[in-house]
């Protein structure tokens, strides 16, 4: 025999609606707030303490009866909640020992766990509907147990009142979360549930119905109620249906639920006419149902009224529609000039990372980038590769003369003068201040010395206009060569050479070519 005790550490529990006061119920070791629970002798605590006895084997309905009885507010409870439709009694019962009677220990096992979930619901609006959903189950389920020819239905509503436990056990401790899932599409639940991180309903309601020693055929029910798939077991089947019927109640595509629920109605063997009559009675059933728990659920819809709404909603979900699908064109458009832009400013970004603003020559990354590239394919291609160094001769007096802009102008004319100097394939670049170099590829120690000195005096015929006159600009040059094979490692070394040739060059008087030895 197994203990029953539906609760794990303390819960706070709310037991009605128009009551602040909070119910707390010990775990059985700990008695935790046990004068509280005992003083207030709220329902939940009733309630538990029925399912405790419940489950105990040789407990009798008379037994669980006394416990009711000597509390009149559950007496009273008992009786509205044995005369609703959840408990489908043929007549009306008065006196709460009959009610007792004609419930017996499972009856009244199910009308404790009723009061259980009831009372899990928070008060407030997102308290009602959870209530209103959980209810909308169970009594769609046990509508739907009746069309399927069964005659102890109470089973069927308990299950599906527990439907959506595992939505509601989270109520306290993230109401907005869990109201928000709640009042949301029920087709779209589990999902949505994934989609925040969290355990879906389904998944955690039967971890916490195994904890309530609740029979498995209702851990089962609640476990694949959202399945796709329709489970085989009876009850399971059932509340799967009871989903889907609920679900039209619950907001989004309304017709498109109940055309699903109707097709899965005849799955599971329900008749279109059964089906019609279920959804009609939902509505009130659950107004009344929600009286015999003492609980406002607030407006109850009938399937009219929601057909109707659908209808308007459906053509103010078109237009919506209409509009998200503009919105979405612009979107598009706007984007497709942002990835022009973006692809513009991009080749921008490029060109200025390797550019020299002054002059619009290939700067010294260019000058990095093309030396790799042009030094392993005269390595593969095993030919000569040369570099010269050019110094513009006494560049600081421009600038101390007349300023550092028409420094600036000597310069952008001794870049304008290379670029238009060199041949395809030769690589001109502005190396730092006024320091330039030229890279020649396939050109030997001779090519190079010629091309120097024909650079050389055309930068000396070069005519700049100064603040005062024609400006005199000379340079001088330092050239190196490298060549064949592995000469790819070379790039520091003909740096070096050339620049020391230009070392030579400055002291043999400027304006000069110098070879590298
Ligand atoms: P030498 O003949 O020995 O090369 O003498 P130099 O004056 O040309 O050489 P030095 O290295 O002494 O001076 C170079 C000057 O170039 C110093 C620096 O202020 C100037 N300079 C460097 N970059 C720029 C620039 O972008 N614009 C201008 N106007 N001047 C620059
Ligand atoms: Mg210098
Ligand atoms: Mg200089």
């Amino acid at each position: 025999m197994s203990h029953f005790w539906p609760f794990e550490g303390v819960w706070r529990l709310n037991y009605r609606d128009d009551s602040t006061e909070v119910a707390t119920i010990p775990m059985p070791k700990l008695a935790r707030n046990k004068k509280k629970a005992k003083a207030s002798a709220p329902i939940c605590a009733v309630a538990t303490k029925i399912l405790q006895m419940a489950v105990r084997e040789d407990c009798s309905a008379e037994e669980i009866g006394q416990v009711v009885i000597g509390d009149p507010a559950l007496g009273l409870r008992v009786l509205a909640l044995v005369n609703s439709s959840a408990f489908s009694l043929r007549n009306r019962v008065s006196d709460v020992k009959q009610a007792v009677a004609l419930l017996g220990v499972r009856g009244l096992r199910n009308l404790a766990l009723s009061l259980v979930v009831s009372d899990m619901a928070p008060v407030g609006a997102e308290g009602r509907v959870l209530l209103a959903n959980s209810l909308r189950r169970a009594l769609a389920a046990q509508g739907i147990a009746r069309a399927l020819g069964v005659r102890q239905t109470d089973s069927y509503f308990t299950a599906g009142l527990f439907l959506d436990v595992g939505l509601l056990s989270s109520a306290r401790d993230d109401l907005a979360y869990v109201a928000e899932i709640a009042r949301g599409p029920a087709a779209h639940r589990v999902v949505r549930e994934r989609a925040a991180g969290n355990v879906a309903h389904p998944t955690a309601g039967a971890e916490l119905a195994q904890k309530y020693n609740l029979p498995e055929e209702t851990v089962q029910a609640i476990a694949c109620h959202h399945d796709e798939e329709i489970p085989t077991e009876p009850l399971a089947k059932a509340c799967w249906l009871a989903e889907r019927f609920a679900g039209v109640f619950e907001g989004g595509d309304m017709l498109g639920a109940k055309n699903a629920a109707l097709a899965a109605a005849l799955d599971v063997g329900i008749s279109s006419e059964d089906a019609d009559e279920i959804f009609e009675s939902i509505p009130e059933w659950v107004r009344t149902s929600a009286e015999a728990f003492d609980r406002d659920i607030g407006e109850q819809p009938d399937l009219e009224a929601l057909v109707e709404d659908a209808n308007k909603s459906l053509v103010s979900m078109n237009q919506h529609y209409e509009t998200l699908v503009r919105q979405l064109q612009t979107l598009i458009d706007e984007k497709a000039v942002l990835e022009t832009e973006l692809r513009a400013a991009n080749s921008r970004l490029a060109a200025e990372a390797t550019t020299d603003e002054l002059t619009g020559l290939p700067n010294k990354r260019a000058l990095q980038q093309t030396m790799t590239r042009d030094l392993a394919r005269a390595s593969r291609q095993e030919q000569p590769l040369s570099l010269v160094v050019i110094d513009v001769d006494h560049f600081k007096k421009f600038n101390d003369t007349w300023g550092h802009s028409t420094g600036d102008v000597v310069l952008r004319n001794v870049g304008a003068l290379l670029l238009d100097f060199v041949r395809a394939g030769d690589v001109p670049a502005r190396y730092g201040g006024e320091e330039f170099v030229v890279v020649l590829p396939n050109t030997d120690e001779e090519g190079s010395e010629i091309a120097a000195e024909r650079l050389r005096v055309r930068l000396e015929a070069m005519v700049v206009e100064g603040p005062e006159g024609p400006l005199a600009v000379t340079a001088s040059f330092g050239v190196a060569t490298v060549r064949g094979p592995g000469c790819e490692h070379e790039a520091k070394n003909l740096f070096d050479r050339a620049d020391a040739a230009l070392y030579v060059a400055k002291e043999n008087g400027r304006n000069q070519v110098s070879m590298a030895a």
